[in-house]
């Protein structure tokens, strides 16, 4: 406690010291005002001084503002671990409990009380269970026999939906224009005329990236017709996603936000919302989307790529339809009703019952004479009056057993494929043949058939009718559907990482859109407020920037679809993307920088926007789609060059911001305090082993309040000012020829471990290699063997190999790295980090170890840069080997949304038991918990105990025949970086029956969200005659630890196409933490036990005009009526741990 009462007394003196200022500043005001009063004449020398006096006033104010900020925060962090603490001594008093410093995280708490996985079916249960033995099945390959009686509907007539559709990828072996110019356009314009012909036809859609492009080129007539076939329900819009996402790679932020795009774009022009999700195609299947599906209203999903023995086993218990839940929440308010299709694949030989021989004879497109055949040798024929009763027998009889797996006798049947439906015959073919059938079926009531055309939720209509009639309940599932084989040991791991260069580039893409969605919208606000009347500055290019925020949501929904993100697109449709992802970096940063560039200033008069003389620019410059973004070298004189430094997080950090200048003297100072920042120099390594004499790194410590704009001054110091960093290499073997003459450099002993340490950790590196081998936690003590290797995987020498899909590895296991050349180790030291630097042949590896006070410096950052490029069908991984005694279980996080637990299974393939991982992984035991936690994604395994292993690139020949025709080859340099912490745990782990539900600790939330979300630095573009600019700090304090500010997006105006409107969707998750740790040292930043907060106080001193909860994609039927806070005088909401909660707002 001591030191506690140390702090109070320091911060009530600094709080002293602010209440001071704050009457000075009065006191100088009075003195303004008599000084006024008194001096009549020489007037204007009289104003000029007065001006001079109220800028310094505002300056004073804005240090205060600052002050009270950190003040603030550091008060609430104080009080919470003073509550914290007097409650664990209350709990030591009454028991010794292993949870007491559990019981003290009362957020985690909340997270604790949700979660239960006892009820329903466990997908990990399922997974022990099964044999994986992939018997042959005979006519259904993959699943069994099915017999039944012909007397079983005469109670219960089946009722057959047949539902048309046409699978459009957005970007596969061609482009996403070409396509459309080649197919879609035409799917979509025939599909006017054909379903206008008959009314009991129909079509469901789900792209709406294509959906959209083609409805910008109808005329008004087109468009009505469009609207009454959807008001009719003969067309139905389905998932209303931008694409049909791929849900292993992509980030929750970027799946939510497409599926908002597509919402909105259907809201706007159509005024229907959908009401059922529909992902045939998807390689695996998240828990995450279907979230975010029920959050979005929908009610209902269809989904397709389930491992073949799941299925299986799912269908003998008639479980292919199921409320799906999530495994964290206890109530069913998460829950959606789930259909899995039963065969191998969405295409109609499978999909109409189990035999695709018999199947494939009805679909009419592969008519003799038609392009398409049936691979079983036995076609189509045409529907006659002399075929059809055994034509319309044989279907029955497929309808009837694969009603067999299921506990209603409604019927669902996809009828469609891959671009289907592209010319007029197509559609007559197949709706003229199949009317006849139902038609057949209706002149037999003996056959007690009733099939028709159908939407997905007409079928999803009747199936509830029958289940609530019957009084059946669909049974619960928890879990997820990964990782996906198709057939025999055919994993489909090999995405996980294929292409990680855009990978990573997606990720850099979406934290530019978040940081310029929230900018962009605060100074709205700000601007709107400063000329009242909701108007904007008559310059200020609103609708620009906003076409280009829309261009950048566009082109990351893009993305997301399941072959782009994936990696299993043609080469030219990756570099299509990967333009696509480049040009919204550049056009985003544009409207930061002039976001920013109106809020710093002081006088907003003198804004005026001209592009091609910005006046503040990014810090570094990206020359390509497929390049890493280099720095730029700052010229650095007597004179302050300025950096402005966004915080893109809604808490308080310490980061520490690199620049590269021209001088080895820099000395940076905070504009506003003229405090002097810790900094350091560093070399630019233009060769592994020469140094640039011209440009130089400089690093320094800033502090950032809650989304806050900081302004820095650099200026050229006084020779030998600046803190330089020393350098010790080593290279076996050979002398050193490190050249530099600017730093101290020198040899490393030979055999002697290296070692590194900041406050809180200790790590030791091999000194053959510089890669990691102990680390200690200096707080306990103890000493963790945490050891990096990198490895080798071939593939395999049998006839498949791995390609963009699949994984296929050969049957020995992975090679260690070697190389003929020992690497290069250049060890860093100075007073802001400290690092290790591993110069191999295919990659550069490096640790490094912050010197931050607080939490900051609890973590190791690894950064590798790969290059695999001379390789020839080899997979290269990092694997991480460490003491934690985890058994075969791991965890690694789905979407970055949630944790799930993984078992690595030895009946299992190696390929198996990879997972995907997009931002973290960790594996535990009782006393500690050691997590990756990355910044892109991978594919993740546990393979024996202590491991964590992830997949950095992978370079392939061959194609893996699943369609693309080709293999990956067009590696490129490519970066990855991460946060390892251990962290020490009291309890916990404990997993009573079913699979535990885990989350990431505190800790490792704030980490990730560093890691994920930089700052952002810019430069002013000149230095001549600069306007006064003043910091931007638009909360008074850190929002709560827990709570994530997901977006702040402005919305589309309702009137005004392309332009900005007042209200934005505010999007908040809360997030579940881990109970076993409380962090230490404390985070700067507080949690409530409360699930209730106070959203004015939240974003205090923001006012919002109007806030209205409403659903997660910000249709207006799911916002809560307005009056719903008028009775209260504030606005209390409840925030629950692990959900999203969306709002609709209008900042004052
Ligand atoms: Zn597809």
């Amino acid at each position: 406690m001591k030191r506690g009462q140390l702090l109070s007394v320091l911060v009530g003196g600094v709080f002293c010291l602010a209440v001071l200022s704050l009457y000075r500043m009065l006191e100088l005001m009075q003195g303004a005002e008599l000084q006024r009063s008194r001096e009549r004449p020489e007037v204007s020398e009289d104003l000029s001084r007065l001006q001079q006096k109220i800028d310094r006033l505002e300056r004073l104010l804005n240090n205060n503002n600052h002050l009270v900020a950190t003040l603030r925060d550091s008060l609430l962090h104080r009080k919470a671990s003073w509550e914290r603490e007097n409650r664990e001594q209350q709990v030591n008093v009454s028991s010794d409990s292993v949870h007491s410093q559990a019981d003290g995280l009362p957020g985690c708490r909340l997270a604790e009380e949700i979660k239960d996985g006892t009820n329903g079916v466990q997908l990990l249960d399922v997974y022990d269970l099964l044999p994986f033995d992939n018997p042959d099945g005979g006519a259904w390959k993959q699943g069994f026999e099915i017999s039944y009686h012909d007397n079983e509907w005469d109670q219960q007539s089946l009722e057959v939906f047949l539902v048309p559709h046409s699978h459009n990828d957005p970007g596969w072996l061609k482009t996403f224009d070409s396509y459309y110019q080649d197919q879609t356009r035409h799917i979509l314009d025939n599909m006017l005329i054909k379903l206008s012909e008959d009314s009991r036809r129909r079509m469901i859609w789900a792209e709406i990236s294509y959906f959209s492009k083609w409805w910008a080129e109808l005329d008004d007539q087109k468009r009505q017709m469009v609207k009454r076939l959807l008001k009719a329900g003969q067309l139905e819009l389905v998932t209303g996603g931008w694409v049909m996402a791929d849900e292993a790679n992509s980030h929750y932020f970027a799946l939510l936000d497409q599926l908002m795009e597509g919402h909105l774009w259907m809201q706007r022009h159509l005024g229907v919302q959908p009401s059922s999700g529909w992902a045939i195609d998807p390689f695996g299947h998240s828990p995450s989307m279907t979230y975010l599906l029920k959050g979005a209203g929908l009610q209902n999903m269809v989904i397709q790529r389930v491992h073949y023995a799941v299925k299986k086993h799912f269908a003998r218990q008639q479980t292919l339809e199921f409320l799906w839940r999530q495994s964290w929440d206890s109530s069913p308010r998460s829950d959606i009703t789930c259909h899995m299709m039963p065969f191998y694949s969405y295409d109609v030989p499978h999909t109409c019952g189990p035999n695709p021989a018999v199947c494939c004879q009805f679909d009419f497109h592969r008519l003799p004479g038609r392009r398409v055949v049936c691979p079983w040798r036995i076609s189509p024929q045409p529907i006659t009056e002399q075929n059809i009763k055994e034509r319309a027998l044989l279907l029955l009889d497929q309808y009837r057993q694969k009603s067999h797996l299921f506990r209603s006798p409604v019927l669902l049947v996809p009828l469609g494929d891959d671009f289907r439906f592209v010319e007029s015959s197509e559609w007559d073919v197949q709706f003229q043949n199949y009317q006849k059938l139902f038609d057949y079926f209706d002149q037999h009531p003996e056959l007690h058939v009733k099939a028709r055309f159908g939407t997905l939720s007409e079928y999803f209509r009747t199936l509830q009718d029958h289940l609530s009639t019957a009084g059946t309940n669909l049974p619960t599932l928890r879990g997820d559907f990964f990782t996906y084989a198709d057939r025999d040991d055919h994993y489909w791991s090999g995405y996980f990482t294929s292409r990680p260069f855009y990978k990573r580039l997606d990720r850099i893409l979406e934290a530019t859109l978040r940081a310029t969605e929230v900018l962009f919208s605060l100074m709205l606000a700000e601007m709107r407020h400063f000329h009242g009347n909701g108007q904007l500055a008559a310059d200020f290019p609103a609708v620009d920037h906003f076409l280009h925020l829309t261009a950048a949501r566009r082109n990351l929904g893009l993305f997301q679809h399941h072959d782009a993100v994936t990696g299993t697109a043609r080469d030219p449709v990756v570099v299509d993307y990967g333009t696509r992802l480049f040009h919204s970096i550049l056009n985003l940063r544009q409207v930061l920088q002039s976001s920013a560039h109106w809020l710093l200033l002081s006088d907003k008069s003198q804004y005026h926007h001209d592009q091609s003389k910005p006046f503040l620019l990014m810090d570094d410059v990206i020359a390509a789609h497929d390049a890493l973004p280099q720095k730029t070298p700052l010229t650095l004189s007597d004179k302050p060059r300025l950096l402005v430094v966004f915080n893109p997080s809604a808490q308080l950090r310490s980061s520490v911001i690199s620049v590269v200048v021209d001088t080895l003297d820099a000395r940076v100072v905070d504009a506003e305090t003229g405090r002097p920042m810790a900094a350091q120099i560093s070399a630019v390594w233009e060769e592994p082993s020469r140094a640039s004499s011209e440009a130089f790194q400089l690093d320094f410590v800033a502090e950032l309040p809650p989304l806050s704009l900081v302004i820095y001054h650099v200026t050229k110091a006084s020779v030998g000012s600046a803190h330089r960093v020393q350098y010790t290499i080593s290279r076996h073997g050979d002398p050193s020829a490190v050249k530099s003459k600017h730093f101290q450099v020198s040899e490393a002993e030979v055999d002697a471990p290296l070692s590194l340490s900041n406050k809180h950790i200790q790590i030791w590196s091999s000194s053959e290699s510089g890669l990691l081998q102990k680390l200690c936690l200096l707080q306990s003590g103890l000493v963790h063997k945490v050891q990096v290797q990198f490895l080798w995987y071939g593939t395999t020498t049998k006839q498949d190999k791995s390609g963009a899909y699949l994984f296929l590895p050969g049957p020995e296991e992975a090679q260690l790295y070697s190389s003929s050349e020992p690497p290069l180790i250049r060890v860093t030291r100075g007073p802001v980090f400290s690092d290790i630097t591993s110069r191999f042949k295919h990659f550069t590896h490096r640790v490094r170890l912050y010197h931050l006070e607080g939490h900051a410096g609890r973590s190791l950052e690894i950064s590798n840069i790969v290059d695999i490029r001379s390789e020839v069908n080899r997979e290269l991984v990092m694997r991480i080997t460490s003491d934690v005694a985890n058994g075969n279980r791991f965890f690694s996080d789905l979407n970055g949304f949630q944790m799930q637990q993984r078992r690595t299974l030895a009946k299992l393939p190696l390929q198996a038991n990879f997972y995907p991982m997009t931002s973290a992984a960790f594996v535990q035991d009782s006393s500690s918990r050691l997590s990756l936690l990355a910044a892109q994604s991978q594919a993740v395994a546990s393979l024996r105990p202590g491991e964590l292993e992830v997949v950095l690139d992978r370079r392939l020949q061959q194609d893996d025949n699943r369609g693309l025709g080709q293999g990956v080859t067009d590696n490129k340099l490519t970066a990855s970086l991460y946060q390892l912490l251990l962290e020490d745990r009291r309890g916990g782990a404990q997993e009573v029956g079913g699979a535990s539900v885990e989350h990431l600790s505190l800790l490792a939330h704030m980490t990730s969200l560093f890691l994920c979300h930089p700052p952002h630095t810019m430069v002013t573009s000149s230095n001549s005659q600069l306007p006064r600019l003043r910091p931007f700090l638009p909360l008074r304090s850190s929002l709560p630890c827990d709570v994530h500010l997901l977006n702040l997006r402005t919305l589309e105006d309702t009137q005004e196409a392309d332009t900005p409107s007042q209200e934005v969707a505010l999007l908040l998750h809360r997030k579940g933490f881990d109970c076993s740790s409380a962090p230490q040292p404390s985070l700067p930043c507080t949690w409530s036990p409360n699930e209730e907060v106070d959203m004015d106080d939240l974003f205090s001193p923001l006012q919002f005009r109007s806030l209205r909860r409403s659903g997660l994609t910000l249709l207006r039927e799911h916002d809560e009526p307005e009056s719903a806070w008028q009775q209260q005088q504030s606005r209390i909401t409840q925030l629950r741990p692990m959900e999203i909660s969306a709002f609709r707002a209008v900042i004052e």
